[in-house]
């Protein structure tokens, strides 16, 4: 499948869509997402298109993951979660639902299911104190 430039996530970084945004790069952008599997969940993306792990270009890779580990930090720092898990789907059968690579920081809790699936969506005040606080470790 060839890439979609209208897709949800080429719309954020063309700010047709907003976002709250926790980090941005020359190469990669961080924004929560819009339903947080747990609160903290945060999306990294590289700026060049690409939909998933096999087509995007090496060094663009690189750049989205050494952002996700400087964002993963951060997340660390202001919500303290006892695991974090990275998360990042090739395919619709994989659970590939936005097609442009992204990768998922979500922070895990012992005892709480973690659902692949997305939930609900999140209050935006909700997020924008989340995406504050996490920026506040960068
Ligand atoms: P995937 O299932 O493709 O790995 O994950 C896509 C993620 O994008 C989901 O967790 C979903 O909640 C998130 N998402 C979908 N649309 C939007 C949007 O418009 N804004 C933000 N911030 N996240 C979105």
């Amino acid at each position: 499948m060839a890439y979609d430039p209208s897709n949800i996530f080429a719309r954020i970084l063309r700010s047709e869509v907003p976002c709250h945004k926790v980090y941005e790069d020359d190469n990669t952008l961080a924004f929560m997402d819009i339903m947080p599997q747990a609160d903290g969940h945060t999306l990294v993306i590289p700026r060049t298109p690409g939909e998933n792990i096999h087509d995007l270009p090496e060094e663009a890779l690189a750049a989205t993951i050494r952002t996700t580990q400087k964002v993963a930090g951060a997340i660390r720092l202001a919500f303290d979660p006892p695991g974090i898990m990275i998360a990042q789907l090739n395919g619709a059968p994989a659970g590939q639902s936005v097609f442009h690579l992204h990768f998922h920081i979500v922070p895990r809790y012992a005892g709480k299911d973690f659902r692949m699936a997305a939930g609900e969506m999140a209050d935006p005040a909700v997020l924008a104190e989340h995406a504050a606080r996490i920026r506040a470790h960068l």
